[in-house]
């Protein structure tokens, strides 16, 4: 650890840090050895110095939600200002994460519920969350697993992976496999390439995608053996997770383009985070830099109910405001879908400025980012065509063999389609219904 804080702070203060220190810098696995868990190591390495008072705030936080900054990652802290730098209070923790509202779930979005097998979360019907990681190189403050962070208990064993790979084998309808975590970029690349290589045996699935924060806390990570490991594989996307703009170092951006050059499809999830990035201009200035480094903005999420993140979560007006700042003043690609993930397990549910003003049975009326109200005309005549699901005898010329798995509706869209015969979606303990049971039994 001497050592760690030695060359941290080498890389800290000189720009031409030693051939010797800089080899072992960007060794990613020296990164892990060295990842700081203790107070005293980040007031070494930043030159600062908390009061007893505020030293035991923290440690007593680190003993229920533990703490890990990768060297790299803390190298960004400016230690002048480290108060109000988002990197640093997005690793360094803080007393408040104890206060737990009455409100915090410890799984708000239900992810052990809707879990099948261990290490799945089945939400969607056609794709599935697979948990094949429990380590992180870093312990963001606002995770929403937080719950499991540093949990050994939870860390998937090779049988569990496996019982993971089989329900998904067992699973027709499932096209798309979300490996997430924990970091999958955490395993060693032969394991990646072992799961990955299982996952896309399965004829069903047509696609796999992988969630990591390591380009954004770990960027060494993403070395030319993991490239070569990634690009086996053609049905491939990454999804990163960039927070603020300072995030995207140099050295970050060059991860990234080694990504993007393997010819992976890369995407980025935001979470809205108070003091850190809920801010207009510092999302605009993110999606661009992302975009300008070939990753497209994804989502922009809440900050989920979990347990210690009241002081991380801001008003969904902040996030509207964002996306009204956004839509229309930049390419569009740029925009992110703002979502909230429905505590209960719901799933992603899109939140955004109402463009849609009013309609009547010939035209809309519309506004832009602008304010400009404008109209839209509706074709004179425009037949509602009854679907039976028979697309032989429609001519959109989809020449499909009717396979099952869109053949069920599912939630409003049932509502709306012609083959089923719904005309209601009614809440399974309707008081209502409740009443009338009970006065037909005394009608009995
Ligand atoms: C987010 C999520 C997915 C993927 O959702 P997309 O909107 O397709 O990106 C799948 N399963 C679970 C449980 C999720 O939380």
């Amino acid at each position: 650890m001497q050592e760690a804080i030695k060359i941290t702070k080498e890389h800290l203060n000189s720009e031409t840090a030693s051939k010797y220190l800089m080899e072992k810098w960007t060794d990613w696995r020296w990164q892990i050895k060295n990842t700081i868990r203790k107070v005293e190591t980040v007031e070494k390495i930043l030159g600062i110095k908390f009061s007893d008072e505020k030293r035991d705030e923290i440690k007593k936080t680190i003993e229920k939600f533990p703490m890990a900054i990768t060297p790299y990652y803390l190298s960004l802290i400016d230690s002048d200002d480290y108060e109000n730098d988002p990197v640093f209070k997005q690793c360094f923790p803080s007393i408040k994460e104890l206060t737990i509202s009455p409100f915090d779930m410890a799984d708000p979005l239900s992810e052990d519920k809707d879990s099948p097998v261990h290490g799945i979360t089945h939400r969607y019907p056609d794709r599935v969350l697979f948990h094949v990681s429990n380590v992180c190189s870093m312990y963001c403050r606002f995770c929403t697993r937080k719950r499991k962070v540093g949990d050994v208990d939870s860390i998937p064993s090779k049988d569990m992976i496996l019982e993971g790979i089989e329900y998904i084998k067992n699973t027709p309808t499932v096209r798309d496999v979300l490996l997430s975590g924990g970091d999958p970029f955490l395993l060693p690349d032969e394991q990646l390439d072992w799961i990955l290589e299982q996952i896309t045996q399965i004829p069903h699935v047509e696609v796999v995608r992988i969630g990591t924060r390591t380009p954004v806390v770990l960027p060494y990570r993403i070395t030319d053996n993991l490239i070569k490991v990634l690009k086996k594989y053609d049905n491939l996307w990454i999804n990163t997770h960039y927070n603020h703009p300072r995030e995207l170092t140099k050295t970050s951006r060059n991860a990234l383009k080694k990504l993007a050059n393997a010819g992976i499809p890369l995407g980025n999830q935001s979470v809205l985070l108070r003091d850190i990035n809920d801010c207009p201009r510092i999302m605009k200035k993110l999606v661009h830099k992302l975009v300008a480094n070939r990753v497209r903005p994804y989502y922009l999420y809440q900050c989920d109910l979990s347990e210690g993140l009241e002081h991380f979560r801001t008003n969904v007006g902040k996030g509207i405001e964002i996306m009204e700042s956004l839509r229309g003043h930049t390419s569009g690609f740029a925009v992110p879908t703002y979502v909230i993930d429905a505590p209960g397990g719901g799933g992603k549910i899109p939140i955004m400025p109402n463009y849609l003003i009013s309609w009547s049975t010939d035209k809309v009326v519309l506004r832009n980012y602008e304010g400009v109200i404008t109209t839209y005309k509706m074709p004179d005549s425009y037949e509602h065509t009854v679907c039976d699901l028979n697309c032989e005898e429609c001519n959109l010329q989809l020449k499909l063999d009717n396979d099952e798995a869109d053949l069920k509706p599912i939630g409003i869209s049932r509502l709306l389609c012609d083959y089923d015969d719904d005309i209601t979606l009614v809440p399974e303990d309707l008081e209502r219904d409740q009443r009338n049971k009970d006065v037909e039994e005394l009608e009995v």
